[in-house]
């Protein structure tokens, strides 16, 4: 007795322990879920805001090259042109001819590099207005050398005057030309490379805002994450919370009610108020109901409790369906004749064995038989129909009732342990919710599976499909042949 308490209170504790796990395994799953929706979304964001930088950090480098280098490289060109200039003036102030040769040579090598360098402009050049400002310089960078060609040779000749008179009358006005289109060239760069900044500005202040934009979404989407994360943690703690309190109260109630049955009926027979054997046959067999209603519901806990931790090993034997129908009949018998049913049995004549225990097959069937009678409302009729699917080589085996139905909403739930419809509850019909999730679990565990249909108000139908034996398999094959020997015989 001790030990059946004990595994009783074990039975109950590991219950608990499942509803509890589902729901943490709800919640942990749920977060684990968000989490990675977070980061996924958060590198997506991140990889957007940085490929972002990237376009203006390369406009910004795109600007660099063409208006900072072509700045400078206008800047260059002038210093040589004013480098040519000043060594020719310097050769015109000065009567030493070594001077004079010297200053006239330091003024062609300085020539050379603005004429390369004119060239190199040229060549990168690439708007209509760039190259004819080139083509410009070219041509008056080619008269002032030839103007200064002539007043160096005066110089060298001794013609100090007549150098002095050529410079002034065509190699300053050829220089200010020279000068005046380096400038223009220069003002050119500085327009477009405003009109650059101002385009990497733009650029960049989008991207700031894109930037703020994706921060702001990320920081909102984590929040809303985390908001979620802890409102599912929450709604599955409430949802356990529910679900223990319901477990208790059913279970307490489903015990209690027949406890307290029992016991007032045997207080009657001490205090002596049954005083017929009559009275007492009546009292005997409220107390033996009521006990073996007690008995159902702890092994029906034991059983799930065992199904849960996959202790029970289900020993496979090749078995007859009459065999377990029997059993059930004849546990449920008592219940059929006391509600007044009528039950409808059929099992096809070429019905092959199953592949199962017996002992938990029948439960298994009983179970959804019982619930046939529970929630059969005001019609009293039961059937259990059993046939051969040779498509999935399966025996079928149906309950069906024609009682209150079952919402469709509520199909998908009605196998989770536990869960109860609400409709039912109302209705003060007693149950634990283990039934179905325990019938399920047996068919599973002999590689079948339970179905339903049903519609409210009409009745429903379960189907349990089994395996069928492999020796039954074998027996229906030979049978086959010896039929179609026999026949081609004759
Ligand atoms: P219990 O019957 O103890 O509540 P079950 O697991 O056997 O637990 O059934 C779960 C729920 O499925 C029931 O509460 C009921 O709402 C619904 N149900 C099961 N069988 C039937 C049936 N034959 N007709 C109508 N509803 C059913």
């Amino acid at each position: 007795m001790f030990l059946r308490n004990y595994a009783v209170s074990k039975a109950l504790d590991s219950l608990l322990g499942f509803a509890r796990t589902q729901g943490q395994r709800l919640s942990k799953y749920g977060s684990l879920f968000l989490t990675i929706v977070v980061c996924i979304v958060a590198l997506g964001l991140g990889i957007f805001a940085v490929g972002d930088l990237q376009v203006v950090d390369l406009q910004a480098q795109q600007m660099y090259a063409v208006s900072v280098l072509g700045l400078r490289h206008i800047g260059e060109l002038q210093y040589e042109a004013q480098e040519t200039r000043r060594s020719t003036l310097y050769a015109l102030t000065t009567n030493d001819s070594n001077r004079q040769l010297e200053y006239a040579d330091q003024s062609r090598a300085a020539d050379r590099h603005v004429t390369e360098g004119i060239a190199e402009y040229l060549k990168q050049a690439g708007i209509p207005q760039e190259i004819a400002m080139g083509h410009n310089l070219e041509a008056d960078w080619a008269d002032y050398l030839k103007i200064r060609d002539e007043v160096l040779a005066s110089i060298l000749e001794g013609s100090a005057k007549e150098a002095v008179d050529l410079d002034l009358k065509g190699g300053v006005p050829s220089f200010d030309r020279v000068r005046q289109d380096l400038d223009s060239i220069k003002r050119l760069y500085d327009e477009r490379a405003a009109q650059q900044l101002a385009l990497v500005d733009t650029s960049s202040r989008r991207s700031i805002y894109r930037l703020i934009t994706v921060l702001t979404l990320t920081i909102s989407f984590a929040c809303i994450s985390i908001w979620l994360v802890q409102r599912s943690r929450l709604a599955a703690a409430l949802q356990l919370a529910r679900l223990q309190m319901d477990f208790v109260a059913s279970i307490s109630h489903e015990l209690r009610t027949p406890l307290s049955v029992i016991r007032s009926a045997a207080e009657n027979i001490c205090d002596g108020i049954v005083d017929n054997a009559e009275q007492l046959t009546g009292y005997g067999s409220m107390i033996r109901n009521q006990t073996r209603q007690v008995t159902d519901l702890v092994n029906q806990i034991l059983l799930f409790a065992a199904t849960r931790q996959r202790k029970q090993a289900y020993a496979l034997t090749s078995v007859p369906f009459s065999q377990v129908l029997d059993s059930v009949t004849e546990n449920i018998s008592e219940l059929l004749r006391d509600g007044g049913f009528v039950l409808e049995q059929h099992i096809d004549p070429d019905l092959p064995e199953l592949l199962a225990d017996p002992a938990a097959l029948t439960q298994c069937l009983q179970n959804l038989v019982v619930n046939a009678i529970k929630y059969s409302g005001s019609s009293k009729w039961i059937g259990i129909f059993a046939s051969h699917s040779t498509s999935e080589n399966k025996v079928l085996i149906r309950v069906q009732d024609r009682g209150i139905g079952i919402a469709h909403s509520e199909l998908k739930r009605i196998f989770e342990p536990f869960y109860r419809s609400p409709a039912v509850s109302a209705a003060q019909i007693h149950g634990t919710g283990l039934g179905l999730a325990l019938a399920r679990n047996i068919a599973q565990a002999m590689a079948g599976d339970i179905l339903v249909q049903s519609e409210l108000q009409s009745g429903s139908i379960f189907t349990i499909q089994i395996p069928v034996s492999p020796e039954s398999q074998l027996r229906v094959r030979a049978k086959g042949f010896t039929t179609k020997a026999s026949s081609t015989s004759k």
